[in-house]
């Protein structure tokens, strides 16, 4: 693909930030712009999660979901620590609290295992006991790869990346239609009378 090429990316949350970095990389003197409705990027799901990095324990084995929670962290983590982001791999512990929990405890094990997870194993109600003391739970999956992240830092610092290598990052604009103009697309914003973006 050549460089002269111009990318139009629509929503600054950590798909959209996470694709912009990416072709950055891949194309560094491509054009690339995000437009975000928002006044800060970021201020959706991406900062308002449970903030776990995930490791592939509930998708299907060979799923697309499967094959990138596999990678993603591994791409996440890495990210991370070559950032300083605050992230810890802390491991987690999935509970059956009671016996008719224990048959989906193990097709999760299952689907982990399945899906190259390191370490996972199941555990009884004492090692449990070990691991988080205040929970009651009659067993769980450990799994040790998983851990916690700061999302809010992990946009913000996507956002100056993009930005150092060149990237456009546009707030406040809303996108709400896009129409093709000969070789182009052009992006209109939510105000009536405002120029378009591209
Ligand atoms: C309850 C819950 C818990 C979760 N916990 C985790 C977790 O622990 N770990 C994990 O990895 N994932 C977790 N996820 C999933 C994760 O949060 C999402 O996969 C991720 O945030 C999706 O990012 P996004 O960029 O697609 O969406 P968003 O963060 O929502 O970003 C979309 C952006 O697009 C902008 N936008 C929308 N429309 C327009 C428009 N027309 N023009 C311009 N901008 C626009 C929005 O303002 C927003 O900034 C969780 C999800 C949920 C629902």
């Amino acid at each position: 693909m050549s460089n002269s090429r111009s990318f139009l990316i629509v929503g600054g949350g950590l798909v959209g930030l996470a694709t912009a970095y990416r072709l950055l990389e891949r194309y560094s003197s491509a054009k690339v712009t995000l437009l975000e409705k928002e006044p800060h990027v970021g201020l959706h799901q991406s900062t308002h999660n449970s903030g776990v990095l995930h490791a592939g324990l509930y998708y299907a084995p060979g799923s697309v979901k499967a094959k990138l929670a596999v990678t993603g962290i591994k791409q996440m983590t890495a990210f991370c620590r070559e950032q300083k982001i605050d992230h810890e791999i802390c491991g987690k512990v999935v509970v059956a609290v009671t016996p008719d929990e224990l048959p989906r405890l193990d097709e999760l094990l299952r689907r982990g295992s399945a899906n190259g997870l390191q370490g996972l194993k199941k555990i009884d109600k004492e090692d449990v006991r070990k691991i988080e003391p205040h929970v009651n739970a009659i067993a769980a999956a450990y799994v040790p790869e998983e851990g916690i992240v700061d999302y809010r830092q992990v946009c913000d610092r996507l956002a100056g990346l993009i930005q150092d290598r060149g990237g456009e990052i546009i707030n406040d604009a809303q996108v709400v239609a896009l129409s093709r103009k000969d070789e182009q697309w052009v992006a209109l914003r939510q105000k009536q009378n405002s120029p378009p973006i591209l």
